[in-house]
């Protein structure tokens, strides 16, 4: 058999890799977006490399778009097939593309308008009827069932703890009389996660295809933020009697701040002031953990024996509609406004800091990861002056981060999720979902705990397994 990266090869976004067997069936794992990728992102997205109507099934292993985000460009060009995920994946999937697809849409149509000739119009990657297409194709499968796709494939999902859903994917492929046993990591998360189990350790494997994004890096230990957002909160909305605006990302970072206030709740310590969720994809994918408590680690279920719903506490609401959004900011009210983009680069969040950055008594507060360039990296960084929508803003309000936990693992994170692993016995570890200087220095930090045979694939690199 063959396998070849069409995707976060020596980068960390397009997630694609295809296994090819002798008898022609072709496997197709995770079907992610170029994203961020400068002026080829476009070209990136376009092309897969490979013919989609060629594909036999693909096996996902989570919803975030890098990983998912192409699926109905690859159903509109041609893939028939089933799509394999956990229970969890599907039911988020659902949600992020159809967001995509909204994306893609408004993107296409914004570019168009400065384009005169019909002819010449961009067409979206994809639309809604695509991803509801796409959708009728996807078939769950439970974490640690053994499921026989076919006569020579069957597949087991793990537990990644990176995400709710997410799973890393096991596939015991039978060719020529042969038994061969390949493991995608997917995204591997941390050990120690507020709310998701930790990463689970898996069977013997004979090829391993490893995630690297952090394969260089420890992430510092962080308590628990309920003391730091209290604080936070005290602060600026009883004494100051200003508003809390926190950017955070709808999956995950959102959940872990509700939790976060939730647990305050219980112990009587919650600051008695409004709280919304201003971003609709957020009270959903709150929704798509509260379906699958299967994903919650041992405190969690603790907190629920007293406490039914996790993500709920006074005060709470979340906004839907984009009236109820901008009546925000009439509101001259003491509260809390959690909403997305993460980075502050798009999104509903950037209206709220807009309105609110020239104000001392007001604080915006970083609670995740943030690159450099973003609105809330160059908040973070102390810049006194930014720019938002065409024009510049001095910056009064108070700008707090508080730590947090990646969804991501760091190197030793990484390690022990190989811990399970007799390193002799893997014929070939390959490289993916990194940039390559962080990479290199991962596959040495490898080599040391024993594998013989790492590589780092290149943009569409094929190899004979
Ligand atoms: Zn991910």
């Amino acid at each position: 058999m063959k396998i070849a990266f069409h995707g976060a090869a020596r980068t960390v976004t397009g997630s694609k890799h295809l296994i090819t067997l002798h008898s022609g069936t072709q496997i197709l794992l995770d079907c992610g977006l170029f994203q961020g990728m400068g002026e080829q992102t476009d070209d990136l997205n376009k092309s897969f490399g490979f013919n989609p109507a060629h594909i036999s099934y693909m096996v996902l292993s989570h919803a975030h778009i890098d990983h998912i985000g192409l699926l109905p460009r690859l159903v509109a060009e041609g893939f028939n097939g089933n799509i394999y995920c956990s229970p969890a994946t599907m039911d988020l999937g659902r949600i992020l593309l159809l967001d995509s697809a909204k994306i893609q849409v408004q993107d296409a149509e914004y570019a168009n308008k400065k384009i005169v000739r019909i002819e010449d119009h961009e067409m979206p990657l994809y639309n809604e009827a695509d991803v509801i297409k796409t959708m009728s194709q996807f078939k769950t499968v439970d974490y640690q069932e053994d499921f026989q796709i076919d006569d020579q494939v069957s597949l087991r999902f793990t537990d990644a703890g990176h995400i709710v859903g997410s799973a890393a994917i096991h596939l015991s492929i039978k060719e020529n009389g042969k038994m061969t046993k390949l493991t995608f990591s997917g995204d591997v998360g941390r050990y120690g996660d507020l709310l998701l189990k930790s990463p689970q350790t898996f069977p013997q494997a004979d090829y391993i295809v490893m995630e690297s994004t952090y394969g260089n890096s420890l992430h510092k230990d962080i308590g628990p933020i309920e003391q730091s957002l209290k604080e936070i909160i005290l602060e600026t909305c009883i004494r100051k009697k200003g508003k809390v605006i926190i950017p955070a990302f709808s999956v995950g970072r959102t959940q872990e701040l509700l939790f976060a206030l939730n647990a305050l709740e219980l112990k009587n310590q919650l600051p008695d002031v409004q709280y919304y969720v201003d971003s609709p994809l957020s009270l959903q994918a709150t929704e798509v953990l509260k379906n699958h408590p299967e994903v919650y680690n041992n405190g969690v279920k603790e907190v629920m024996k007293t406490d039914h719903d996790i993500f709920s506490f006074k005060g709470l609401r979340f906004i839907e509609s984009v009236t109820e959004s901008k009546a925000l900011n009439a509101d001259n009210r003491p509260c809390v406004i959690i909403s997305s983009s993460g980075m502050a680069e798009g999104g509903r969040v950037r209206h709220h800091i807009r309105n609110n950055i020239g104000n001392s008594k007001n604080t915006i507060l970083m609670v995740g990861y943030a690159s450099p360039g973003s609105l809330a990296g160059q908040l973070l960084s102390g810049q006194r002056k930014v720019w938002l929508f065409r024009e510049e803003y001095d910056v009064i309000a108070e700008i707090r981060s508080i730590q947090s936990m990646s969804a991501h693992g760091d190197y030793e994170d990484l390690l022990k999720f190989l811990s399970a692993q007799d390193p002799a016995k893997v014929k070939r570890l390959f490289l993916v979902h990194g940039e390559y200087d962080v990479q290199q220095k991962f596959a040495q930090r490898l080599i040391q705990a024993g594998f013989k045979n790492v590589s780092i694939p290149e943009y569409h690199q094929q190899f004979e397994l």
